[in-house]
Formats: structure tokens, C-alpha cells, sequence
């Protein structure tokens, strides 16, 4: 069952690595699946599995506990980091995690981004926090990155790489790229030597845009 959103987490899998956000089998991708009679399950990518070979059957159906309920290979390491999203933010429909050579500098810094950029607020919700360090598949990386989620589309994990989140897949993949051009920028920014974030007051004015779209309130 879900053959169609689970051809989309492949899709979008695909793309992520052509993108050059990670490198091998890293990362994983997943989308929410809402069944009629209210019951809802994630479409999520399966561990340790090269893109370029990944079939549609390869791609796994968890519940919202992450117990397997379809597919023949384990789910990705991460699936309780997507599913501790999905509880948090209702409007969430799909997760992109990413190795993304810049946001992994952010992750290795571990420097908050500020708001710099008109679309990095309108789309990812302003700043970008840093999620504190827990290892790669525990339940205290998925509470740490909720955490620095909060209401906002992106997050940094520390020494780790980076998440974006979005109504759907082609919005959680466009977010991980643009939080890697708010990467790239701010630290091409901190090279020429000054960093100057959008007025406080435009700031809030494009915050309230923000969370006319995705906020869950
Ligand atoms: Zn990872």
C-alpha cells in the first residue's frame, strides 16, 4: 500500500543525493501517510541502501511507534528522529536529513544562523539553532532536534548534518537546499569579515508571514 508516496520518498532520495547533499548511503527521507480512518504511518527510506539502486519495494512503512508494518528491508536508523518530528508538528508532511558539506560546517561549529536572508525567514522560519550533540540513531538526538526545530523548517545537528521539514516532500527538499545556501552564505559572510542580519522589525513582520503557512497553532 502508499506505492504513490513511497515512489516520491525514492524520488526525492534520488534527487537529494544528485544534489550532492550526501555522499554513499547517507541521509534518509521520509513522507507521512494519513489513512482514512485516522491511523497514520511514515514512508521513510530503508538503512543503509545506495540511492542509484533503491526500488520502490525497498522503501519501508512504519507506524508512528516506528514498528515495521510493510517492507522487507529495516528502516532507516533515523526513523524515530522523523517520527518525533511528525508527533511535534502536526502541519509536517514530509523529512529530509541531509551530510551537506556546508550546513556540516554550522554542525562542526556550532554556530547558530541567524537571520540573514528574506527567504531564509519566509521559508525555514528565521533562525537556524543547533541541535545538541547525541548519537547518530538515539532517542536523545530525535529530542534534541525537535527541540531546536521548535516551529521553524531547519535545524543543524551537531557534528552531524543538517534536517529540513515541510507540508510536503518537494518543500522539505527545497528547504535542506536553501538552508544550505544560508549556510554557504553566512560563512562566505564571516570571510569578508561582516555579517549584518535582517532588520529585528522586517524580521518579526516576515516571521508572522512564516507562521501564517506553517504554524501549527
Ligand atoms: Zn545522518
Amino acid at each position: 500500500m502508499w506505492e504513490a508516496q513511497k515512489a516520491e520518498v525514492l524520488e526525492v532520495a534520488r534527487k537529494m543525493e544528485e544534489k550532492g547533499l550526501v555522499l554513499g548511503t547517507s541521509g534518509n527521507v521520509s513522507q507521512r501517510c494519513k489513512e482514512r480512518e485516522g491511523r497514520e504511518l511514515v514512508a521513510i527510506t530503508p538503512s543503509g541502501r545506495h540511492y542509484d539502486t533503491m526500488k520502490v519495494e525497498d522503501i519501508v512503512l512504519v507506524d508512528m511507534e516506528g514498528n515495521r508494518v510493510e517492507g522487507e528491508l529495516a528502516p532507516s536508523v533515523e526513523t524515530m528522529l522523523h517520527i518525533g518530528i511528525y508527533r511535534a508538528r502536526k502541519k509536517v508532511g514530509a523529512v529530509v536529513h541531509t551530510h551537506a558539506v556546508y550546513g556540516s560546517a554550522i554542525a562542526v561549529a556550532g554556530k547558530e544562523i541567524p537571520p540573514l536572508l528574506d527567504d531564509q525567514i519566509t521559508y525555514l522560519g528565521g533562525e537556524v539553532k543547533v541541535a545538541a550533540y547525541a548519537l547518530p540513531g538515539s532517542p536523545e538526538l530525535a529530542r534534541n532536534a525537535v527541540a531546536a526545530l521548535g516551529p521553524r523548517n531547519a535545524v543543524v545537528l551537531a557534528n552531524h548534518g543538517t534536517l529540513a521539514v515541510g507540508r510536503n516532500l518537494r518543500e522539505a527538499l527545497n528547504n535542506c537546499e536553501l538552508l544550505e545556501k544560508t549556510a554557504k552564505v553566512y560563512i562566505l559572510a564571516m570571510v569578508l569579515g561582516s555579517v549584518t542580519a535582517v532588520p529585528p522589525d522586517m524580521a518579526e513582520l516576515e516571521k508572522v508571514f512564516f507562521a501564517g503557512l506553517f504554524g501549527d497553532g
